[in-house]
């Protein structure tokens, strides 16, 4: 019997998906990311905002009325539970967040014909599945390592606690072995991922552990890169930085989501509200041409005109390498919910676009700073046309810019050369590998 499995959401739901994959593949069933192939289609949903929700219940309907037996898993049926199968009858079974061993079982019920199998814990409390051998979807030479999950935070806007239950994280033994299984099969570098990456080990160590982490993922031998991503304001301590400034294959960048500048903004959205500049300003001494990213929420409940221009005057004097902007969005569930001054939302839309305006002038003149220079670039495939199609370090996959070249030798996949970059635009970098 055949299975597909659809997957939308974010790395971490993708990482899951893998999970169930390998879980199916090891009991014999032959899985396809191609559904109109499958007898079963298994669909990893994602709920974390209304338009993420709306993506996967269309999924969801598209592939039921092509007559397929339909498994819905992760955030969408820990969120509705019983509902979803009343709003949509025509899903067979459904698998919660932290209930991926009973794929296999849920998939075997309804191969059987029945309809209303439902594996949903009550309290979802998420806990790596250790003993699974993940079947990776392909993400060219990278790989994610899931190093924990679940939240112990509360921001005001993020239902994520509710679905995926409080931080969890994997043992340093445990990820350092998959790592090293990773490498083997030719993975050129590690992208780590969690709710928030900079809480790893409170829970099992009693401290901040990322950085002894990245020392012992650091001694793995090979040629390949480590990346972190979802850092949260208030964990970048200086044993964290000096870690990422002196290990060899940690890449220097940073993924850190400030979410607003304004204090009174930041308190209400329960966030860390201290002196941002102050923060950027170590993180850039620490680490020298480190690559920062961040994302914003515009919009948020009671953001005034001065609150906003108050983000914008820090984003146009920070000068972020990398920023995506969100336009707040009211989730059931949430405290910001029943906030009363919700934004309208033409207001949302044209802070959102003001302040893209403003990166993308700054993410221009940053990229033809690079122009002259050389690059060290991780080799991702080739065009039509037969560039090379590369990524150096001051990007992360699936998210940020790409590196075009030309090249008269050949070069392969997952091998990292040298670009000499001779053009830019505000995302990508152009040249020819030297
Ligand atoms: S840190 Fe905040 S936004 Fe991120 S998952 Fe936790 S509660 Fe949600």
């Amino acid at each position: 019997m055949k299975i597909a499995l659809l997957n939308h959401g974010c790395a971490k739901n993708l990482v899951d998906s893998e999970l169930m994959l390998g879980l199916l593949a090891e009991k014999g069933y032959e899985v396809t990311l191609d559904d109109s192939q499958a007898d079963i289609v298994v669909i990893n949903t994602c709920s974390f905002i209304h338009d993420a929700e709306k993506e996967s219940v269309q999924s969801i309907l598209q592939v039921a009325q092509g007559g397929k037996k339909v498994i819905v898993t992760g955030c969408l049926p820990q969120k509705y539970k019983g509902e979803l199968k009343k709003a949509i009858p025509e899903i067979a079974g459904m698998v919660g967040t932290s209930d991926i061993r009973e794929i296999v079982d849920v998939v075997e019920q309804v191969a059987k014909g029945k309809n209303n199998v439902n594996k949903v814990s009550e309290r979802p409390q998420y806990i790596y599945p250790e003993t699974i051998e993940r079947q990776q979807i392909t993400m060219g030479p990278s790989s994610y390592i899931k190093i924990a999950d679940g939240c112990n935070y509360h921001c005001g806007y993020c239902i994520i606690p509710q679905l995926r239950g409080e931080y969890h994280s994997r043992t340093i033994e445990n990820i350092v072995e998959e790592a090293k299984s990773l490498i083997e099969k030719g993975v050129s570098e590690l992208v780590l991922i969690a709710q928030d990456t900079t809480s790893y080990g409170i829970d099992l160590y009693g401290k901040n552990s990322l950085a002894k982490l990245l020392e012992e993922l650091n001694k793995i031998d090979g040629e390949f890169w480590i990346r972190i991503m979802y850092a949260y304001p208030s964990q970048m301590n200086d044993e964290l930085l000096d870690a990422i400034a002196k290990l060899d294959k940690v890449v220097k960048y940073i993924d850190l989501p400030l979410q607003h500048y304004d204090k009174e903004i930041l308190k209400a959205m329960r966030r860390p509200a201290f002196d941002y500049d102050e923060l950027i300003a170590k993180i850039r001494t620490k680490i020298p041409d480190v690559t920062i990213r961040t994302a914003f929420i515009v919009g948020y409940p009671g953001e005034t005109d001065e609150q906003f221009n108050a983000l914008y005057e820090f984003v146009k004097r920070t000068r972020f390498d990398k920023m995506g902007v969100f336009e707040y969005s009211r989730e059931k569930n949430t405290t910001s919910y029943s906030m009363q001054d919700q934004v309208p939302a033409k207001i949302k839309r044209q802070r959102r676009k003001k302040l893209m305006t403003l990166q993308q002038k700054i993410s221009k003149e940053i990229n033809e700073n690079f122009i002259g220079k050389t690059l060290n670039c991780l080799v991702e495939g080739f065009t039509d046309d037969g560039l090379v199609i590369l990524r150096s370090q001051h990007d992360a996959p699936e998210i940020d810019g790409m590196v075009y070249a030309s090249a008269e030798k050949s070069v392969i996949p997952g091998d990292f050369e040298n670009v000499l970059i001779e053009n830019s635009d505000e995302y990508d970098l152009f040249g020819r590998v030297v």
